[in-house]
């Protein structure tokens, strides 16, 4: 209840932010909400999105996504859940599943720290690029 003591503050920029973000299901980049906006009329600066990313996600709005040392992806499903990204395309699949809690409590008893969240990210191969033989990144064996 004290959580969100100041209301959100609707900007026409903040809700095209957050309406684009809200009908990906792909977690997009900055740049690629960049890209939809434009596509949708809407021509941005990109400090602006920026800006109205940051704001929605400390407004828990929405949720910021690393993955690695790529470019921070966002997220309105803002509830604990975990990802999985494909190693070969890049894409990003969610799934509702928050970490055990005898998982936490046992990293908590290990380290000592209070334990509030986790982010966790699995490596994978999607299904559609399973059973393509011609990606050039596959390491496999390049049988002609
Ligand atoms: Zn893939
Ligand atoms: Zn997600």
């Amino acid at each position: 209840m004290s959580k969100m003591s100041k209301p959100v503050n609707w900007t026409a920029q903040r809700r095209a932010v957050f309406d684009i973000v809200q009908a990906s299901h792909d977690h997009p980049t900055a740049t690629d909400i960049m890209e939809r906006l434009s596509a949708s009329g809407h021509r941005y600066a990109y400090a602006t999105v920026y800006n109205a990313l940051r704001y929605l996600t400390e407004k828990g709005l929405l949720k910021e996504v690393k993955i690695g040392e790529s470019a921070s992806r966002y997220d309105a499903n803002t509830s604990d859940h975990a990802h999985v990204v494909c190693v070969r395309c890049g894409a990003i699949a969610e799934f509702e599943q928050a970490p055990p809690a005898p998982w936490m409590d046992e990293i908590a008893r290990g380290t000592g720290y209070r334990v509030l969240s986790a982010e966790l990210v699995f490596h994978g191969v999607c299904p559609a690029c399973q059973g393509k033989t011609d990606d050039p990144t596959d390491s496999g064996a390049a049988a002609r």
